[in-house]
Order: structure tokens, then sequence, then C-alpha cells
């Protein structure tokens, strides 16, 4: 039988020509293939730059007002289209339903945000600097963008970028993953059918040599990448040093190390439901997933208490099952690098108090399914605690108090996400103003910034100055322009050849 081609997007048209490379997609609850993905090149990186460069300007030139209309009508959609979009992430990726659902929630409030953008792009006047002349600056798109995105969320991670770059009137080509490519597709179709003129959002599908062609391109001017860190720095690096009229703006978002912090005066019924579902939801594929438990003082033995048999119980399931609380990891390949890792650990010499090595799920023998791991005694030495692990594995670290706590996270060479359980003002506030990580949840295990706010964290964890999405996200996506105007009835001063000066 032959499999469905999953192909690009470019012009308002799918391209789905069964030549040319393509790769599998997995279902990773059952690791049959469903579907191959086509993997682009040089080429189709020029056909498709070339589509958005022309629909540019005309996109640029259409009121922010008749964008937001697209917009919202494209926000219509998603809804009527939720199921369907969370379905076919649970096929490729592997998460439980509830959890993609949750996943085209959260990328639905960027284009609830972005349909704001007669607003979001009202700039700042002067009036009367001087002289009966004015200053005021304008916002401009930058032309061509691309976005480069992760496997762990197909639909949300486009959406912290597409709908800002579409609503601040630039072009934008998706590079999605090359393992769960389908959602990118459904995208595009569903902002053709919002009314979106052709050429303006394209999907190139493949893998480094596309990226390497967008970086390259001169007529793209600026990228927003969200991938693991070696990945981010390539492309920051790539991208930034390339030199022209027309430098290239990147801003790479990378891997991650999430601590959750658990204070002996946190109630710790709330700590353990927190790092259950930071630690274990979508299988620990999340960039904000916590992957350690600083447990301070005499929390620990309690800690583990009451997580071993919540660990133990784990629903692992296949995603489509209602009850399941844990999917299977991305891909065979993927789960055999975590088992890794947790071999790693064992033979460092940390406890291994959960393996969930083994695990069969009954009629999903060949599924990518991995148990929850959870790791005591994880000294700041391990593998398993330097390096992002990306799976089911909760790593516990012991610390005597609270400032042994900020040391160790300080010392960590990601920032992404941290969180503190406490009930204390005071430890709550000291632990904000200290810490160095890009977002903070305090009681809050998993601090994902609203989409008006913006997500992105500190350290390896980031590259580039502006996150992603709410405001510094329109500052990415634009171009600062300052206007000094006059209208005297007539110029008839001279040159003046001294710096000008308010008078
Ligand atoms: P990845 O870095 O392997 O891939 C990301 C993207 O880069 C994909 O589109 C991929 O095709 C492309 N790519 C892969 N190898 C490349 C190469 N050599 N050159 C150029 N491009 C290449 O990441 P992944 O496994 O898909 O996703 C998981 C990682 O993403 C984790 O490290 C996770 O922490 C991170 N992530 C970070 C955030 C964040 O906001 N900081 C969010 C989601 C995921």
């Amino acid at each position: 039988m032959r499999l469905p081609i999953i192909g690009h997007y470019i012009n308002g048209g799918r391209v789905d020509s069964a030549d040319g490379d393509r790769q599998p997609v997995f279902n990773p609850a059952t690791g049959e293939v469903g579907a191959e993905v086509l993997v682009g090149n040089e080429a189709d990186v020029e056909t498709a730059v070339a589509a958005a460069k022309a629909a540019a300007p005309a996109w640029a030139a259409t009121a922010p007002l008749k964008r937001a209309r697209i917009l919202f009508r494209f926000k219509d959609l998603i809804e009527r289209h939720h199921d369907d979009l969370a379905a076919a992430i649970t096929r490729e990726h592997g998460k439980i339903f509830s959890d993609a659902k949750g996943e085209v929630t959260r990328g639905l409030e960027v284009v609830e945000f972005a349909c704001g953008i007669p607003q979001l792009l009202k700039t700042q006047f002067t009036d009367n600097i001087g002289g009966g002349i004015d200053n005021w600056n304008l916002r401009q798109p930058l032309g061509v963008t691309a976005g480069i995105t992760p496997f762990n969320f197909p639909f949300m991670v486009p959406m912290w970028m597409a709908p800002v770059a579409l609503a601040t009137g630039n072009t934008f080509i998706l590079k999605p993953s090359e393992r769960d490519p389908s959602p990118s597709l459904m995208v595009a179709e569903l902002l053709h059918e919002a009314g979106l003129p052709d050429g303006v959002f394209n999907v190139l599908q493949g893998g480094k040599n596309v990226v390497n062609a967008l970086l390259r391109n001169p007529d793209v001017r600026a990228v927003s990448f969200v991938g693991s860190t070696p990945i981010a720095e390539h492309v920051y690096t790539a991208g930034t040093s390339r030199m022209g009229p027309y430098p290239l703006r990147v801003q790479a978002l990378g891997g991650a190390k999430n601590h959750l912090v658990v204070m002996p005066d946190a109630n710790l019924e709330q700590a353990v439901d927190a790092l259950m579902g930071a630690a274990y939801g979508s299988a620990g594929e999340r960039c904000m997933a916590v992957s350690v438990a600083v447990a301070v003082g005499s929390v620990a033995d309690k800690l583990i208490d009451a997580l071993i048999p919540r660990v133990q119980l784990l629903k692992v399931k296949n995603g489509m099952d209602p009850d399941a609380e844990m999917g299977p990891v991305v891909t065979a390949e993927h789960k055999a690098k975590i088992e890794a890792y947790i071999e790693a650990g064992v033979k460092a010499g940390a406890k291994l108090l959960v393996d969930g090595r083994g695990l069969k799920v009954g009629g999903h023998d060949q599924g990518f399914f991995l148990g929850g791991c959870l790791f005591d005694h994880v000294t700041p030495d391990m593998t398993i605690y330097r390096e992002e692990i990306f799976g089911p594995v909760l790593c516990i670290v012991r610390v005597p108090d609270f400032a042994a706590a900020i040391d160790l996270i300080n010392g960590h060479e990601f920032g992404n996400g941290v969180s503190l359980f406490t009930s204390d003002g005071n430890t709550a506030r000291e632990f904000s103003r200290r810490i160095e990580v890009g977002m903070v949840g305090i009681n809050v295990p998993i601090p994902v910034p609203m989409a008006w706010h913006s997500f992105g964290g500190w350290k390896r964890s980031m590259f580039g100055d502006l996150h992603a999405y709410g405001e510094e996200g329109i500052r990415f996506y634009t171009r600062y322009k300052s206007i000094m105007q006059r209208w005297p009835e007539t110029i008839d001063k001279g040159p003046e050849f001294s710096m000008p000066v308010s008078k």
C-alpha cells in the first residue's frame, strides 16, 4: 500500500510530488509508519522564498485591520478544527489527546493576541519637539521571515511565530520538524481558507539542508528557531554572521533543564502533584518540563515517599485512550537515547527508585513506550543532571538550604524555566529576584507566559535578545523607524552645519 505523502505548501498550494527524498513519519503509539514526509532541498527553498518575496510588498501594504480580520477568521477555523489538530498531534507526536488539545489552545491564544495588531502597532508621537517639528516612529515589517520548529509542539511553537510575523506584515516560511509535520499543512490550509493571499504563508518540509539554505538566502530577513541548544547555537551563529545590506535577524530558543525547588514549608501534596504533571506530562518532552526536583533540607524523604507510588502508578497508554496520563516518546531512536541516559545515571551512582524501562503496553508491542523513572541522590557532576534528557525521567537533588538551591540552579548552563514551592512570601520574592532563569513560577510548576507576555529562557536556553511572541515578538518582526517632519510655511534658513538641537 502506498503511504500518504506529506509535502510542502508553497504559494497557496500543496507540493507533494512523489519524486525526491522522503522519510517515514511514525505513529509512536503503534510504531507503524503512517506517512512519508518530503525532504526539501535548496531548489525548494528558492521556490518558497521567491513566492514569499513576491507576496511581501502587497501584504506589507495591507492595512493592519485587514490583516487582523484574516487572523480573526483563522482563529475561528482553529476553534472549529481544534479536535482534528489535536488528533494529528497525538498521532505523530504521541502525547495524550487532552494535552494535545491544550497545546492547540496555547497556540490559539497567540493568534488571539495577534488579532489586536492595529492596537499593538500604535507607536509614539511627540508633537512639536521645537521649531514646528514633530517626531514619531513606525514599526515596519522586515519582509520574508522564517520559523524553524521542534517536534515537541508541532502546532503551538509555529503559532509562537507565524501569527505575529503575519500580523506585523511579513511573509513567513515554516520549516516544521520532520517527525510530526502534518499540523503545519493543516495550518497552511486553514490560513488559506481564512483568506490569506497566496505566498504569504508557506511550509517547507525537511531537515538541516533546508534550514541552512534558509539561513544563507539573502532574501530571508529574520529567522526564529526553537529546538535543542546545539542546533540553536548553530542557527544563531550561522545566521548572525551573514553580512550584507540586510544582516539576518535571529532569535534561537534552545534546550533546558528545569528545576522545581521544594522548600520544607511547601504544601507537599501540591508540590507532588506539580512534579507529577510537570515531569511526566507529555512524557517529559517539553522544554518547560521539570526534570530536577531540588529537595531542600528535611523535605527529601517525605517527597520521595509520596512520589514513588505515584510514578509507579502512572497510566502509560496510547494517547488517544481517554484514561492515559502519559503516551509514548516520539521515536524508537529517542527512546534508546533516554534509556542510555538512565543507564549512565545508574553507573554514576544515582539511585534509581522507579525504573520505567521495559514497560509493555497491551496491544502496542511496537510502540515507543517508556514508564516514568525516578532517580534520587543525583549530584551536579552527573550527566543525567547536566544534560537535557527530554524524557519521563525526574532527578532528585538534595540540598541543605535555600542558598544552596539558588547556587545549584544558577550554576547550570541552562536557564529556561524554574519553579519554587513555598508558603513564605519573602522566600518567593528573594527567589524571583536572585534566580538566573528566564521564566519563574512560584507555586506554579510550568510558568509558560501568556500570549501577551513573552516566552524565552536565559543563558544557553536562548540566543538573541528578543523573546518569542507578546510585545517582544512584535519588536522581533518589525524594524524601528523614526520620522521627523516639519511643514513650515517656507524653509529659508540655509544649511546648518552644527548638530541640530531643539530651539
Ligand atoms: P532539534 O534541535 O533536533 O530540531 C529542531 C529543528 O531543527 C527541527 O526543525 C530540525 O529539523 C532542525 N534541525 C535538526 N538538526 C539540524 C541541523 N543539524 N542543522 C539545522 N537544523 C537542524 O530539536 P527537537 O528534537 O525537534 O526538539 C526538542 C528540543 O527542542 C529540546 O532540546 C527542547 O528543549 C527544545 N525546545 C525548546 C523550546 C524553548 O522554547 N526553549 C521549546 C520547545 C522545544
